[in-house]
């Protein structure tokens, strides 16, 4: 048997038009326009070029991009002052704060001080809680799993009742999945590097979710026929073939599990697309969160 593709980059596509449309109709009705500014710290490349993808994004949608880069030796001070002055611009309705910040600062303390209706990344510990909590709601999901669920729901499987096992427990990726899985009545499962026997969970699966950063990691033979596979990972395998010396690969065997998963992400072209695209969804929701109060 091979796998359902679960197509990311369409499924992605159409959430950012459904965005751009819903940015277009909110400016058309209400002159209102909305805004994400984004923060980078110092001049790691990797996250230059997502702070970059991320305002191209908005510019294609219509929502205003606001890009804030401070030197690598910002201050703890500087850095929660220029967040406290996002926090007052009525401009800014989304605030995005670009991790891993240098370690020289408190990410925690950053994050906490992002007004948490302008904290479209979700990751405010006031979000995480509720998301955490019974028959509460956050205002904002992480874009990565919500992504995924996003990615469940549009390919037809619905987490109610199923076995699903989440590799990773990182607070960006992990954790928060776990928690929309266990919203949506799955029964979760949480693998980490301390598991004994790892196949044993992960063949358990109906619903399979690697976040690890360890490419190729889960190989066909631990994933259960018929399973839901979605592969968050990306990561760099050399290979000489390509012009840059490597290409990119999931955490998941791609080739091996395909033949046994009922529905698989490919990487790239899966999850990652649909990150950016629920950041677009949060900021618009941030807009007529704004809006709603004006
Ligand atoms: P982290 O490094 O923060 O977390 C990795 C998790 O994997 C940890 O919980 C760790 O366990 C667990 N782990 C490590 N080794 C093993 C092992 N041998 N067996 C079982 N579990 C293990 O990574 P992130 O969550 O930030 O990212 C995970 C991957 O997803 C990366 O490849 C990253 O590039 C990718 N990513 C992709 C995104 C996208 O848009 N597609 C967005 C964000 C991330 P422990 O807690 O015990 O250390």
């Amino acid at each position: 048997m091979t796998a359902q593709i679960i197509d990311g980059t369409s499924i992605g596509a159409k959430v950012q038009e459904e965005v751009k449309q819903a940015v277009a109709q909110m400016k058309e009705e209400h002159g209102y326009v909305p805004g994400l500014a984004t923060v980078l710290v110092g001049e790691d490349p990797a996250s230059a070029t997502y702070v970059g993808m991320k305002q191209r994004t908005c510019e294609k949608l219509g929502i205003r991009s606001i890009g804030h880069t401070l030197p690598a030796d910002a201050t703890q001070e500087e850095v929660e002052a220029l967040v406290a002055k996002l926090n007052a611009d009525p401009d800014v309705n989304g605030i995005l704060v670009q991790l891993p910040l240098p370690k020289h600062l408190d990410e925690e303390a950053v994050l906490n001080t992002i007004d948490l209706e302008k904290d479209v990344d979700g990751f405010h510990p006031v979000n995480i809680g509720r998301l955490a909590m019974k028959g509460r709601n956050p205002l904002f999901v992480p874009c990565t799993p919500a992504g995924c669920m996003r990615l469940l729901k549009e390919s037809g499987i619905d987490p109610n009742g199923k076995e699903a096992v989440i590799v990773g427990r990182s607070n960006i990726v992990g954790l928060p999945m776990a928690m929309l899985l266990q919203k949506a009545n799955a029964t979760v499962t949480i693998c980490h590097s301390r598991t004994k026997d790892l196949a044993a969970h992960t063949r358990n699966a109906d619903i399979l979710v690697a976040a690890i950063g360890w490419a190729e990691m889960i190989t066909g033979d631990m994933v259960k026929p018929g399973a839901a596979v979605i592969d968050v990972g990306i990561n760099q395998k050399e290979d000489a073939t390509k012009k840059r010396g490597y290409r990119l690969v999931g955490d998941v065997e791609y080739d091996s599990a395909k033949e046994v998963a009922g529905a698989i992400t490919p990487v790239p072209g899966g999850v990652g697309p649909m990150t950016i695209a629920l950041l677009m969804e949060n900021t618009l929701r941030a807009a007529q969160i704004a809006l709603s109060k004006k």
